[in-house]
């Protein structure tokens, strides 16, 4: 799929990149681009298979714009493996959860760009961009990582959910008929996502924003306010990790 314009007013732009292949069995990952007046974050810049052709559709749609942030909404390695290359060849500053800053150098952190890795305190920030702009980094915790934000974007009323909305294997951009995406998603977020009691409380936090569009890292994105409303109500209820896990803690057996 070639790059999709999420949103554009001249000042302000969002762009979902062209989907990368990362080859065979890798999981398949987004990667966003958030730009205000010339200044840019790149959301969840993904691993090595990924790194160079997102690297150069990235300076390409900044044109002659720059990259000020790499947002890391958590740990993994679809998320955070080639931080070091982006780190290298661009003058971005990237910022991950605090939980995390000590466990990303076993990627291959460079030590000389170790003042390039920042945290994110518990309690989340802001970021200003291009002068005028602002992005929320959101508490996101436990949905899946223990240290997991997402960033809201007032500009563009974009959510960007990180894994919380992940579909796999759907094959469509645009999430059209949320009763028959629910195929993509339940088993996914059943799994990774800790607990029903922290889903409604992310419910909660983001029912008094305004939001167009929740953008996950994997998968199909919901547009409008219905679909959003839609996908918001069916965390709030759905049970998943600790709610479902504990009658599979018995010895395996043969
Ligand atoms: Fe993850």
């Amino acid at each position: 799929m070639p790059n999709i314009i999420l949103y554009d007013d001249g000042i302000h732009k969002n762009v979902l990149l062209e989907d990368v292949d990362a080859g065979g069995f890798a999981v398949q990952a987004n990667q966003h681009l958030i730009i205000h007046h010339g200044e840019g974050m790149m959301l969840d810049p993904g691993g090595h298979k990924v790194y160079s052709r997102v690297l150069s559709e990235t300076l390409s749609v900044l044109g002659r714009g720059s990259l000020r942030y790499l947002f890391l909404s958590h740990q993994d390695p679809d998320i955070v493996a080639a931080v070091n290359g982006w780190l290298m060849t661009t003058d971005a500053t990237a910022y991950i959860s605090a939980l995390w800053t000590r466990f990303v150098p076993h990627f291959g952190l460079d030590h000389m760009l170790a003042d390039r890795l920042v945290p994110i305190p518990d309690e989340g920030m802001v970021f200003e961009i291009g002068g005028d702009g602002q992005l929320f980094a959101l508490p996101a915790h436990f949905l899946h990582s223990e240290g997991n934000f997402q960033i809201y974007d007032p500009i563009a009323k974009i959510l960007y959910s990180g894994d919380l909305g992940a579909s796999i294997g759907a094959g469509y951009a645009q999430v059209r008929s949320f009763e028959s995406h629910l195929q993509f998603m339940t088993g996914f977020h059943q799994r990774y996502m800790t607990a029903n009691s922290v889903m409604r409380a992310w419910a909660n936090m983001v029912r008094s924003l305004d939001i167009e569009i929740i953008a996950p890292q994997h998968g199909a994105f919901f547009a409008g306010k219905e679909m959003v409303n839609q996908f918001i109500d069916w965390c709030a209820d759905l049970r998943c990790g600790i709610d479902l896990i504990i009658p599979q803690f018995k010895l395996p057996t043969v």
